[in-house]
């Protein structure tokens, strides 16, 4: 079961080409120590990729384990 710290959730990111802001990523992938966001701007079509990192200390060492 995935876990997902939605403190770490960015909404309502503005996008970064035309400033709208959307609702909810697109695309969420976890990886070590980091999950990254797929945004799409449905005003005008941009995508982009924002990189959330998490610090170590406040890691649960049995959330890193494969
Ligand atoms: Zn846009």
């Amino acid at each position: 079961m995935a876990r997902i710290n939605f403190g770490y959730l960015p909404q309502g990111n503005p996008c970064a080409q035309c400033r709208k802001p959307i609702a909810t990523p697109e695309w969420i992938e976890n990886g070590p120590n980091r999950t990254s966001y797929l945004w799409h701007c449905w005003a005008c079509d941009y995508r982009f990729e924002a990189v959330a990192f998490f610090d170590e200390q406040d890691s649960d060492p049995e959330a890193l384990v494969a």
